[in-house]
């Protein structure tokens, strides 16, 4: 397809016109400006809401109106087991089996209950290694857990420099810090994509490395659930955590997700205990002994956040239906499409960051804006006057990412255009 690009309106209505996802658009409110739709690039921030959101939580609403306390039991979708109604959605997305996965919390919380299981440093093997650059929440939880536990940062927290020109990180550099310093490491937790260059990284091959040394492996996909087909189960990885506002159209602090791999499912781990973890046959005798319920939901402290699920639920029906195999063949086109423009119609202007290998990235592009960051700001202060929006990363990026279940060639065109328009 790439050789048939072109910058024409005509030949990207065309390509609207015979994609076979195009009707999920209209399953979505696009923010609309002066009277036009936006050109709405920011799905990996926040995804747009899906139009049956609204009528998902007025049901709920209505059962606790007309139900109170008997909506546990008696309603639509009784919350009591209300959690378990997204789950196989949810397995579905990140490829994993319905034992595996649960939404639940946030994801830096879901980050601690994690390590509270899977990192258990030792005096011989107390380090985690990450990436240098990683999303600060991530630093921060990582920073505080080896302190917690009595070790050093400075000591026990590897970060790996990104090794390639645009700020990407190679497998290689990833295998030389493990031949290194592999027997001294606990945990390796790097991102399924990184959030400021849009490279996604290879889930299996870097489990199978951080295993050969005895590490435990855990994957922060906030910036690819939702937006790659994932296989978390044949990955191997110990743990995985998420937030699905981004690609997952969630919603804003949309309930999170994490995986735990199947050969933990009954492993008598350490971790953080709650009542709606606890064996669901037996939860209501209010014993004081904790029997985890196997697999992920072992891991739940509370009852569900209901009226936070609801959009969830919603959300995972639509990627259900279109599926994460067409998505990811129309994300490649999708993306594919823009960085044909950004190479052959901007290039006096733009430089795509994220590597050029779709296999090695999502539907993100963050593109750099050629002299400085005064030029960078100017760019994306027009964009968003002019309805097409991205958002900005310091000191001179700005990330574009098309998301398949709502973008169109033509808004692809339209970031070209005004970008044009702008720089003359
Ligand atoms: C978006 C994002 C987060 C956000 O964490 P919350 O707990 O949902 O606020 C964390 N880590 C990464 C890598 C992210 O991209």
């Amino acid at each position: 397809m790439t050789s048939s690009y072109q910058a024409t309106a005509a030949w990207a209505q065309a390509a609207d016109d015979a994609d076979l996802l195009r009707s999920f658009r209209d399953e979505f409110l696009i923010p609309p400006h002066e009277g036009h739709d936006s050109a709405y690039f920011c799905g990996n921030s926040l995804g747009l809401q899906p139009r049956a959101v609204r009528a998902a939580l007025a049901a709920e609403l209505d059962d606790w109106a007309e139900l109170g306390v008997e909506g546990h039991f008696k309603g639509r979708l009784p919350w009591m087991d209300y959690h378990e109604f997204v789950r196989d959605h949810l397995a579905e997305v990140v490829g994993a089996q319905a034992t595996e996965v649960v939404a639940m919390n946030t994801l830096g919380v879901n980050l601690h209950l994690m390590m509270v299981s899977f990192y258990r440093p030792t005096a011989e093997r107390p380090a985690i290694l990450m990436e240098a650059g990683a999303f600060p929440t991530d630093r921060y939880a990582l920073e505080s857990q080896v302190r917690f536990h009595g070790y050093d940062p400075a000591d026990a927290l590897i970060e790996l420099e990104a090794d390639e020109p645009n700020g990407t990180l190679s497998m290689a550099a990833i295998e030389r810090a493990l031949a290194e310093h592999g027997s001294r490491i606990a945990l390796v937790l790097l991102p399924g994509v990184q959030y400021r260059t849009g490279q996604a990284f290879d889930l299996k091959a870097i489990t199978a490395l951080a295993h050969k040394h005895g590490c435990s492996v855990g994957f922060d996909l906030a910036h690819a659930v939702g937006n790659l087909p994932l296989a978390l189960h044949d990955s191997g990885a110990d743990f995985a955590i998420w937030c699905s506002y981004k690609y997952l159209n969630s919603g804003p602090g949309a309930v999170g997700g994490a995986f735990v791999h199947g050969r933990h499912a009954r492993a008598a781990l350490p971790r953080f205990a709650g009542w709606w973890g606890h064996d669901k046959t037996t939860r209501f005798r209010m014993g004081p002994e904790f029997v985890p319920t196997p697999g992920a939901d072992g891991w739940q402290l509370s009852n569900p956040p209901i009226l936070a699920l609801a959009p969830l639920r919603v959300s995972l029906e639509i990627f259900h239906r279109a599926g994460m195999t067409r998505l990811r063949t129309k994300s490649l086109q999708l993306t594919g499409y823009l960085e044909w423009l950004v190479n052959t119609q901007l290039a006096d202007v733009l430089e795509v960051v994220t590597p050029t290998d779709p296999a090695r990235r999502g539907a993100q592009l963050s593109i750099r804006v050629l002299g400085g960051r005064e030029r960078g700001r100017s760019l994306f202060e027009h964009l968003m006057a002019n309805g097409v929006i991205g958002d900005w990363r310091e000191p001179d990026v700005i990330r574009i990412s098309p998301a398949p279940l709502y973008n169109r060639h033509t808004d692809c065109l339209t970031f070209a255009q005004t970008v044009r328009k702008w720089a003359g």
